[in-house]
């Protein structure tokens, strides 16, 4: 018997665990203020789903789900993805007209594991539904901006491209196949044997981007509608002040793609895994799993991802460590005092030495150490430099302006 975690999985705890907390916190936070209630959806769906969702001939769908027959006989995978279920689930509501939703949880990909890539790794996300126009998208972009912001993903970059729509699209796709055609000596194998079913993709290829320079881009090929739609969403980002960059070999090689394609880098990281999420418009996705017409733009952002880009510096796990020379039952009802008025508090519940608990307080990173002495109420609090004798009710007030 074993008792490690499966291959490809972790156990997260303190004190990596509490990096994780303040990400998903943020995570709250930001899509609550852009508007994005939570939507939670099954963790399993219908293989059916992610095949037509995420795209039959995709690597995810080929090689990596984790499908499973349930005892009723019904072919489940456990999600590899948000975005299937969301649009899933809304479409399942009957809603009509703009409808937002953010998620946050767990994903499965059987994937080979490396740093920042687990079977079962964090995705959040937002979905923005039955929306056409280019404001949907910068504010979707921005949304994601200011969150990776906000946690600190250093070197930080917004990267867009338009893909068009299935009007300029198909002739731009045999452009791009009558370059590559011609190019077919020079390029990678993998390359050459998707040219005919999904050139896109060929600009996706890092070995042969150095003799792609010159490859037609489709935002040189883009109808009127989709040229003024994907100027509209440049305008906003700048008025938004997003720093951008274009790039023309950000694709998305299925079809219900259309339009705003965009990806955020971690400059830092290294190239094979500097991008912590990116997401686009998909004006075909509903309707490619089933439903109605139900144009829609979102992202998904990897958690591990930003952990890891975001580094190690966990801070404090609590404000207050509580040190009590009288005994672990006067503690418990000063530590609930101090936590009413809404601070962190930790405290020894087994009655150690002095000694033992000021150390447990400086592994803990305790801002504050509040000593208890006696039965009053008087405590001793202390913080970096400072100490001060108080009554307990007055250490939140005081520590207030300090913490
Ligand atoms: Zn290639
Ligand atoms: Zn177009």
């Amino acid at each position: 018997m074993s008792f490690r975690p499966p291959k490809g999985t972790d156990d997260i705890g303190a004190p990596a665990s509490t990096r994780w907390r303040d990400v998903l916190r943020q995570w709250d936070t930001w899509a609550d203020r852009f508007g994005y209630p939570l939507v939670m959806t099954p963790i399993f769906e219908s293989t059916d789903l992610f095949e037509r969702g995420v795209g039959e001939d995709t690597e995810v769908v080929t090689k990596q789900m984790y499908t499973f027959t349930d005892r009723g006989g019904r072919s489940l995978t456990l999600r590899p993805e948000g975005t299937a279920g969301v649009v899933r689930a809304f479409l399942d509501s009957g809603a009509r007209g703009p409808w937002k939703g953010a998620y946050s949880g767990p994903m499965f990909r059987h994937e080979r594991p490396q740093a920042g890539r687990r079977r079962q790794f964090w995705q959040l996300g937002v979905e923005y539904l039955d929306v056409d126009g280019p404001a949907a998208d910068a504010e979707v972009i921005e949304l994601g901006y200011r969150f990776l912001s906000a946690v600190d993903v250093p070197g930080l970059e917004v990267v867009i491209n338009s893909l068009g729509d299935t009007v300029c699209r198909p002739g731009y796709v045999s452009t791009l196949r009558s370059y590559l055609e011609a190019k077919r000596d020079v390029l990678c194998d993998d390359s050459v044997s998707i040219i005919d079913v999904n050139p896109l993709r060929v600009l996706d290829c890092t070995v042969c981007a150095p003799v792609l320079t010159d490859a037609p881009a489709m935002k040189d090929h883009l109808c009127q509608p989709c040229a003024a739609h994907y100027g509209l969403v440049k305008k906003s980002l700048e008025n938004l002040r997003i720093p951008f960059r274009e790039d023309a070999r950000l694709v998305r090689g299925l079809d219900y793609y259309t339009r705003t394609a965009f990806e955020y880098i971690a400059t830092q990281l290294d190239a094979a895994q500097n991008a912590v999420g990116g997401g686009g418009r998909y004006d075909g996705l509903a309707e490619s799993i089933g439903g109605r017409r139900a144009p829609g733009v979102g992202f998904a952002l990897g958690v591990d991802r930003i952990v890891l880009a975001s580094g190690e510096d966990v801070g404090p796990q609590v404000d207050v460590y509580l040190v009590s020379e009288t005994g672990p039952e006067d503690a418990l009802i000063a530590a609930s005092v101090l936590r009413l008025a809404g601070l962190r508090v930790d405290f020894d519940s087994e009655g150690r030495k002095v000694e033992a608990q000021f150390k447990t307080a400086g592994r803990l990173g305790a801002r504050a150490v509040v000593v208890q002495k006696g039965q009053g109420d008087e405590v001793d609090v202390r913080i970096d430099e400072e100490r001060e004798q108080m009554a307990l009710e007055a250490v939140p007030a005081w520590l207030g302006t300090r913490l």
